[in-house]
């Protein structure tokens, strides 16, 4: 197993906050992963880093980033396959995995970035869709065995698994046989209608609260292009949180907290954030 200490994190988060820091292991296999769940029962799992806003972490972080791995599919019936995915394949190379087999039932998270342990964890998808009727089984680890679990989802949960910290180490999904050129167009289209963002991001800020958008209670709070120096929420989305050159951890949660009590004080409505928060 490969350790960096006091490791600086920004290059691994896409929003890239200038003093995350950690120490950092690299399993360089599933035993040596096991063994790290031993000795480190507390610890967080980095995927993509792609929903993490970071500042001095005192827990250890550990990275799949080593390890190997291959998608394995089987047919199930004339109609659908069963495909076994290591759970740190990003989603680019996963979505291209499918147009190029004419594997339907994931187009939706064309264009969205991270890897597929993260995703499925936080149930990411655009407004409207989910992994749940997706993924059959998950095999993951937690404090030294290695487990499986037939998860149900919820609005950004993952339901039926035990109390994180676990770490998904593979999902075996099921999607439905079509032709390339259909899952292609598909693809496509919800490819176009993605937002695009000219600044390093974690995505969305607070999810969405029963009912109502996030969006739009920041919008109305005041809190577009709201920034604490260089963490901004987006001009054209208040939502979206931005590093606008040299933000720091610190500046990402002043940010959070200002527009928090915004929300609360206009609407009565108190947002959760969606980003994961590591300090
Ligand atoms: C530009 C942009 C657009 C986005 N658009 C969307 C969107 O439309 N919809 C949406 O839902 N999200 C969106 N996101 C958020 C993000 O892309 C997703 O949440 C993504 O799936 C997270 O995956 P990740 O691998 O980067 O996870 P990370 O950011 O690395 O981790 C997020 C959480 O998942 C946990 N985790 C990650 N991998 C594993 C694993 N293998 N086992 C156990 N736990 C794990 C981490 O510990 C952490 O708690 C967007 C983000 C950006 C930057």
């Amino acid at each position: 197993m490969k350790l960096k200490q006091r490791a600086p994190l920004s290059r691994f988060l896409t929003i890239r906050p200038r003093d995350a820091v950690c120490d950092l292991y690299f399993p360089e296999s599933v035993d040596d992963l096991v063994r790290f769940t031993v000795l480190e029962r507390d610890h967080h799992l980095l995927g993509g880093g792609s929903n993490i806003i970071a500042g001095t972490v005192r827990k250890p972080v550990v990275t799949l980033a080593l390890l190997e791995g291959r998608s394995v599919t089987e047919d199930i019936d004339r109609r659908q396959v069963a495909v076994s995915m290591p759970a740190w394949t990003r989603i680019g190379p996963l979505i291209d995995y499918l147009v190029a087999n004419g594997l339907s039932g994931l187009e939706f998270m064309a264009g969205i970035p991270g890897t597929v342990g993260g995703a499925i964890v936080g149930n990411a998808a655009p407004k409207g869709h989910s992994w749940d009727g997706v993924v059959r089984k998950v095999i993951y680890v937690k404090e030294g065995s290695v487990l499986t679990a037939t998860p149900r989802f919820d609005y950004r949960r993952i339901l039926d698994m035990p109390e994180p910290p676990y770490i998904l180490l593979a999902a075996e999904l099921v999607l439905a046989k079509d032709t390339a050129a259909k899952v292609r167009t598909r693809v496509k289209a919800f490819q176009k209608k993605r937002l695009a963002i000219p600044y390093p991001s974690a995505g969305s800020l607070f999810k969405n609260p029963e009912g109502a958008s996030a969006g739009e209670l920041l919008e109305t709070a005041g809190c577009k292009g709201l920034a604490v120096g260089d963490a901004a929420l987006y001009e054209k989305h208040a939502n979206i949180v931005i590093n606008r050159g040299n933000a720091a951890y610190a500046d990402f949660v002043a940010l959070r907290d200002e527009a928090t009590a915004r929300v609360k004080k206009t609407h009565g409505v108190r947002l959760e954030p969606e980003v994961k928060f590591w300090e």
